[in-house]
């Protein structure tokens, strides 16, 4: 084995405490005191590693494992925060395999010709400061300058700006420009995450090699109808807003399951005004979640699904409109980087096969940048994830950081990816 088993099972579950929610599981929110704690534990042993340890302006963390050689370095990492009562390992076990292949490395004394770099993204999951993937976003520079004074703690009512002083680790709402990666500053970025379903546990291995990461349109519909008593108006002379948006969650649903793809289409939100037994729905929004690897099939879920909003309201002659809040085209893991992840596996003995991400991933805002791939380890307890029963086995953590330390060699001694 290339990594140490036991010392990485350990730090997991011990930096994986920090957040511990008395409701059940972990619940580790960006720029939080947990949150600060965790990152202290992270920073020390990435120092004890000999790691060059930096803060960026937004709190990602960076840590250096110097080359023999002055090129871009290959970066490795994940994202270093939980959903309210998640586990141990959606994230987390990115970034604490990235943090053993160095530390395995350091302790055989390899000089890789290129540097390595691990990160610890902050604010995927966007638990308290809505938007998601901000980490990585922020170094993408697709976040507006003004973020931290615009984005507000949905519990708290507290502004980013003064979350982001009170962590305490130096950061600067001021300077977000102070936290952005260029094309040219890394060669390829690598992200090991856990499945969060159950392909992988379907099909008894423990790895993945991703192929591609699904696009996300994510959006809310509301329609405007007109109230109108229950028992008085004949059903013909009705505007029912909640009739359309029924049969519009029916539509998502139809369109996904026909597809010719393997297309999520999700309605997990609605909202109805006035909300009473006996009268007809003047008001009601629908959330529309959907996940598609085909860019083509991605926009055409769409388009159908307005034709057919178009058609209700007008058959009910009520009005709709739409707020986007996600549209993020599907993205291609690099076919060179994915070979690489499937050599590495059979030179490790480690079975795999390939899937498609359809959550998304701080690999996606890299992607835009520079060559990516992703790893997928096996969940286990039926798959689940973002709740406090999220698990992945001591052997398949271990496994991943095994087939993680092959690919980072091998990458780290390429001239360059096509
Ligand atoms: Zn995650």
């Amino acid at each position: 084995m290339n990594i140490n088993s036991d010392r990485l099972w350990d730090r997991e579950q011990e930096v994986g405490e920090f957040g511990r929610d008395e409701r059940g599981g972990i619940s580790r929110f960006a720029w939080t005191q947990e949150y600060r704690e965790a990152a202290l534990a992270l920073i020390k042993w990435m120092k004890e590693a000999g790691l060059k340890v930096r803060v960026d302006t937004v709190g990602n963390i960076y840590g250096r494992y110097e080359g023999s050689e002055d090129l871009p370095p290959v970066l490795m990492g994940s994202h270093f925060d939980t959903v309210p009562m998640g586990g141990k390992f959606d994230g987390l076990a990115g970034v604490m395999t990235a943090l053993e292949v160095l530390v395995s490395m350091r302790e055989k004394n390899i000089k890789p010709k290129r540097p390595i770099e691990m990160i610890a993204f902050i604010n995927e999951e966007a638990s308290q400061f809505l938007g998601g993937h901000f980490g990585s976003k922020a170094i993408c520079n697709m976040l507006p300058m003004n973020f931290a004074d615009i984005s507000v703690d949905r519990n708290t009512g507290k502004v980013l700006r003064q979350a982001m002083v009170e962590y305490n680790m130096g950061l600067d709402p001021d300077n977000f420009a102070g936290s952005f990666i260029k094309a040219e500053d890394y060669f390829a970025f690598i992200e090991l995450h856990i499945e969060q379903g159950k392909y992988l546990l379907d099909a008894d291995l423990p790895i993945a090699v991703i192929d591609d990461i699904a696009g996300i349109k994510q959006f809310y519909i509301t329609f405007n109808g007109e109230s109108a008593h229950a028992g008085g108006m004949a059903m013909k002379d009705r505007h029912d807003a909640l009739a359309a948006a029924a049969a519009t969650a029916c539509e998502v649903e139809r369109l996904a399951l026909t597809s010719e793809s393997r297309t999520r289409g999700t309605v997990g939100y609605v909202h109805v005004e006035p909300g009473e037994h006996n009268i007809v729905a003047n008001k009601a929004i629908i959330s529309v979640d959907f996940r598609e690897a085909r860019l083509d099939i991605w926009q055409r879920l769409y388009d159908d699904l307005i034709f057919f909003v178009e058609n209700q309201c007008t058959n009910r002659n009520i009005t709709y409109s739409v707020s986007s809040t996600i549209n993020t085209e599907p993205c291609h893991c690099n076919d060179q980087l994915r070979k690489i992840i499937a050599e590495s596996a059979e030179e490790n003995n480690i079975p795999y096969m390939h899937m498609v991400s359809y959550p998304a991933h701080d690999a996606m805002q890299m992607g835009r940048l520079f060559p990516m791939a992703m790893i997928f380890l096996r969940s286990s307890n039926g798959g689940v994830s973002h709740c406090p029963n999220e698990y992945t086995t001591k052997e398949d953590l271990a496994a991943g950081a095994d087939v993680l330390y092959t690919v980072i060699q091998k990458i780290c001694n390429l001239d360059k990816v096509n």
